[in-house]
């Protein structure tokens, strides 16, 4: 799954942990269930939301479904779980980082025109964004006239930034975020597994802040609480100043502990930075706790380094959702200590 070039070493998981947690969506996979068995599917299937709502767990789950010995991605049987634990041979899962480049968009179509055990061949492209030319060129022949008995299901949350190209050649198909009482649910129950508990209250007004967006949600407030405000701390006393030697150590300890994903560690570093910056214009009285003593007011060229590097990471981590590594990640943000 994933890239071409990631070693196996390197792929925590399969793609989701079981289907037992997709919310919502009951409407796609029921209509697409009917398509199926009508075998009237279409080809290429673009599924497009806000981030977030889960739409790589439901691309899973829809995949799932041509493995699945009841044809329902019942998410138990064998078929099912050679896709949720990564290695179904017939499915390509493609969760690029960055753009998809030219070689990627060569193996989809080797994927696709390979014949094997004659079962279908499936391509899932997670949050496709704009890629170059020639990458696009090489997608487009794939996606024009893809070989039969194949499928492509890709999700994005910026469709509207696609080449028209592009797009005018899948079928669209808009998802809307679960509905607000299923999210809920479910997050009251993701936050108990993470040991947190909180009022219902608190977690409908952080779905309401977060566009209805669950992942999203959940984030924040595992980010608000205690759980994580130690590891807060440590990030803020390595980031907030220039990074030593024995630092570095400690920082790639701190990432591999945490199981960051880059857009979790971007986020984390933002949050820092918000309630300083609130604190040192009177927005909240106290200074914010996670501040080391030893850092006063933070530099700003240090801080636009380390935003710089983060951004970068974050690209380079598909838009932020795969694994950090965290002696890279460390080695990125210890590079500027020249700065
Ligand atoms: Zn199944």
């Amino acid at each position: 799954m994933s890239k071409s070039s990631r070693k196996p070493a390197d792929i925590p998981r399969g793609p989701v942990r079981s289907f037992a947690d997709l919310v919502g969506f009951q409407d796609i996979i029921t209509a697409f269930h009917e398509l199926a068995a009508r075998d009237r599917v279409p080809q290429v299937l673009l599924f497009e939301g806000r981030p977030a709502i889960g739409k790589r767990k439901l691309l899973a789950r829809l995949a799932a479904t041509i493995y699945c010995e009841s044809r329902q991605g019942c998410g138990h049987c064998q078929g099912c779980h050679s896709v949720i634990h990564g290695y179904q041979a017939d499915l390509l899962w493609v969760e690029a980082d960055g753009p998809i480049k030219v070689a990627e968009a060569e193996a989809i179509q080797d994927h696709l025109s390979y014949q094997s055990s004659g079962a279908q061949r499936v391509v899932v492209i997670v949050d496709i964004e704009d890629m170059n030319d020639q990458a696009a060129n090489r997608l487009l022949k794939t996606l024009e006239e893809p070989p039969p008995r194949t499928l492509v299901l890709i999700s994005s949350s910026r469709a509207r930034q696609l080449l028209a190209t592009i797009t005018s050649r899948l079928v669209r198909w808009h998802v809307q975020p679960p509905p607000i009482e299923l999210s809920q649910h479910w997050l009251m129950h993701a936050l108990q597994e993470a040991g947190l508990t909180l009022s219902t209250t608190d977690v409908r007004d952080a779905l309401e802040r977060y566009s209805l967006a669950p992942g999203r949600a959940l984030l924040a407030l595992k980010m608000a609480n205690s759980v994580e405000q130690e590891a807060q701390h440590r990030l803020a006393s390595l980031l907030l100043k220039p990074l030593e030697g024995r630092d570095l150590h400690e920082l790639q300890d701190l990432l591999k502990q945490q199981g960051w994903k880059a857009n979790e560690l971007a986020q984390h570093f933002e949050l820092l930075l918000n309630r300083y910056y609130k604190w040192s214009l009177g927005l909240i009285a106290e200074r914010p706790s996670h501040w080391p003593a030893s850092v006063g007011a933070p530099d700003p060229r240090l801080l636009r380094q380390r935003r710089r590097i983060l951004q970068q990471i974050y690209r380079g981590g598909g838009q932020g959702h795969n694994f950090l590594n965290a002696q890279l990640a460390a080695e990125a943000l210890g590079s500027d200590t020249a700065f």
